[in-house]
């Protein structure tokens, strides 16, 4: 029954008797025959290393001998070759069984084929080792971009800081720290407001700062003047955005902070000289105009045409240069908040009108059309509200040399009065649209072909914006452009 038992084994089973020489195999049960391919009578009386072939240099041997010379048991797991050349994985577990006086007698061979879960492990491991060159290159390739970026980071000209939601700073970029002449120790890990001497704990900035993280809306172009302690006044301009990877929103908040301190003084500077150089022309400037005028009054009768038409000719260019002197003038006072406006009902169609007529007169080139009316009496500085109309009128024949017509539409819309004038010309893209209300700006190679300074646009707007209405384009560019400008009517809007 024993022997059945052993022959029902599926793991192969081996007696060697260790009493004999060589240690030969005395008893192999038929899972083993299966196994090695050999038949019992095949290997009864061998020492077990036949299944080994050739490949005898394997540490497991070494392993089996020691367990056999000092009577231990061990498992290892061995190349073995089967009867037909065929390589397999043995999972050899050796015990030796002793008599009563502890001498080994014999050795028991427990086997098993393990070649299919050896594989497996093999495979696993090769997998594995691929895996871990593959994290390494990856890891190797993010830590150079990381590297890449932070040096960008590093040399930008603008001072950067990363807050978390609770506006604790997570890292700063070296213009920063040179900037605001701080340590690395003194920023990271601490709050914003805290910073310094409490230098950036400004109302209206929390508040906005506090507003980006729920509605992701960005801080754009927002002015903080602050006195700091070693570094003196300084104005900056801050924009602040929630960082954004991968179209997901991380809880991080970018600042970026740009020191336009040196930049507004030269701008003040530039300022300040326009002023002066304009009201220094304008004196003899006056002078001359004076001066034409009583020479026009002093012409004798009878004297050559040429003569007349000269002095005409001279009196129409001081006017224009009087014209750009006052432009400049204008623009140094609104810099300065010294507009004045004389506020006075008026007759809005009325003054249209005769806005539009003074200059039909003078251009024959252009065909003006009014249509619309208000029927509506503004309060509002009557000369102004003119100036502005006159330079949307002049801008739409200048820019339009190739188009006659203009159109000029009055309608009441809800309290407002609204004035458009329309051109067939030249047009603007849209990326110039808000641009060109801005001071000196001028559209690409523009002067080459059109003169003038690029402010006139600047002075209406800011003439409209006093009186509380709103001035603006549309456009296209080859398509011919439309101003429009509203006015309120309402007596508190205006
Ligand atoms: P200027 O005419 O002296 O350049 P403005 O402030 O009046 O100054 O205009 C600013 C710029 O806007 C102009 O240089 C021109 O490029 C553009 N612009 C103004 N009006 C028109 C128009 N009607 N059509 C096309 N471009 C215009």
């Amino acid at each position: 029954m024993l022997l059945k038992a052993l022959d029902a084994s599926i793991s192969g089973i081996i007696l060697t008797d260790n009493r004999l020489p060589d240690n030969p195999i005395i008893y192999c049960n038929k899972a083993f025959e299966i196994i090695t391919g050999y038949d019992r009578s095949e290997i009864i009386g061998h020492n077990c290393r036949f299944l080994q072939k050739e490949d005898r240099d394997q540490k497991e041997r070494a392993i089996l001998r020691d367990a056999i010379k000092n009577g231990k048991n061990c498992v290892v797991d061995i190349r073995n070759y089967k009867k037909d050349g065929t390589f397999f994985y043995n999972e050899l577990f050796m015990s030796p069984i002793k008599d009563e006086n502890g001498k080994v007698n014999y050795f028991i061979g427990v086997q098993n084929d393990v070649s299919l879960r050896k594989k497996a492990e093999q495979d696993l491991r090769k997998q594995q080792e691929l895996m871990e060159k593959r994290v390494a290159e990856r890891t190797q390739s993010l830590k150079e971009n990381e590297d890449y970026l932070a040096s960008i980071v590093q040399t930008v000209r603008e001072s950067l800081i990363v807050l978390n939601p609770e506006f604790k700073v997570l890292s700063v970029n070296d213009h920063f720290l040179k900037t605001f002449k701080v340590t690395t120790e003194d920023t990271e890990g601490r709050l914003l407001y805290e910073l310094g001497n409490g230098q950036w704990n400004i109302p209206a900035l929390k508040e906005l700062l506090e507003s980006i993280l729920p509605t992701n809306n960005p801080v754009e172009e927002f002015e903080v003047e602050h006195d700091f302690p070693y570094i003196g006044k300084k104005l900056m301009i801050l924009n602040a955005h929630r960082i954004e990877l991968e179209g997901q929103y991380k809880d991080r908040i970018l600042i970026a902070i740009e020191d336009i301190t040196d930049r507004r003084e030269i701008e003040r500077r530039k300022d300040d000289f326009l002023s002066i150089a304009s009201h220094e022309l304008k004196t003899p400037l006056t002078t001359i105009k004076g001066l034409v005028q009583i020479m026009q009054r002093m012409v004798p009768p009878g004297l050559d045409e040429k003569f007349s038409s000269v002095l005409d000719k001279t009196g129409v260019y001081v006017d224009r240069l009087n014209n750009l002197i006052a432009e400049l003038l204008d623009v140094s006072r609104i810099q300065t908040g010294n507009i004045e406006l004389h506020k006075d009902l008026f007759d809005f169609d009325k003054a249209v009108h005769e806005a539009v007529e003074t200059i039909q007169v003078a251009t024959k080139s252009h065909q003006i059309k009014i249509s619309g009316s208000t029927n509506e009496n503004v309060s509002a500085d009557e000369s102004h509200i003119v100036q502005v109309i006159n330079n949307l009128l002049s801008n739409a024949i200048k820019y339009a040399p190739d188009h006659k017509e203009i159109d000029v539409y009055l309608s009441r819309v809800s309290n407002f009065v609204k004035l458009s004038v329309k051109d067939r010309g030249m047009g603007i893209r849209v990326e110039d649209h808000k641009k060109i209300f801005d001071r000196f700006y001028r559209v690409g190679d523009i002067q080459q072909r059109f003169p003038g300074m690029g402010i006139g646009l600047y002075i209406c707007d800011q003439i409209i914006k006093n009186h509380g209405g709103t001035l603006w384009v549309e456009s296209e560019l080859g398509q011919g452009s439309v101003f429009s400008f509203t006015l309120p009517l309402n007596k508190h809007a205006a």
